[in-house]
């Protein structure tokens, strides 16, 4: 079920629980500002999610709330996850599902890189 994304953070979501360590994840990329681990259920031969380490549901929480230094520490973090794992060349999609209408089943912001094959016009 999509969440309502102006909810206040809830720290027993599931990716709360991947950064304190508490469920596994496939990590393949970690530094002071975020993590990266592979989608547990991939829709592509690529499929990572990028999440930032503060407490923040949506996009708009984040742009509010996060420092420079995190949204600045988030976005680079995505395009090393990119260079890492060689989505650069070929293209990659990048996407974040946020609140109702985007269908956010996970309140903590997240964006997924999709790889490794050709994508087309954009999701229903
Ligand atoms: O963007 P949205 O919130 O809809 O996506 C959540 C994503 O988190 C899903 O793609 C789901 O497969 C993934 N997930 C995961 N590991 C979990 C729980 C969910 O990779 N333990």
């Amino acid at each position: 079920m999509p969440i309502d994304a102006t909810l206040p953070y809830d720290d027993a979501n599931i990716f709360a629980k991947i950064l304190r360590g508490e469920i596994p994840s496939r990590n393949v990329y970690e530094d002071e500002y975020a993590l990266a681990f592979h989608d547990i259920n991939p829709q592509a031969p690529i499929h990572i999610l990028v999440i930032p380490k503060g407490r923040y549901v949506s996009w708009e929480d984040f742009s509010a709330k996060a420092s420079d230094a995190e949204i600045a520490g988030f976005v680079r973090a995505v395009g090393q996850v990119a260079r890492d794992n060689r989505l650069v060349e070929p293209g990659y999609r990048l996407l974040a599902n946020i609140g109702g209408h985007g269908h956010q089943e996970v309140p903590h912001l997240h964006v997924h890189l999709f790889g490794g094959r050709q994508f087309y016009h954009m999701l229903a």
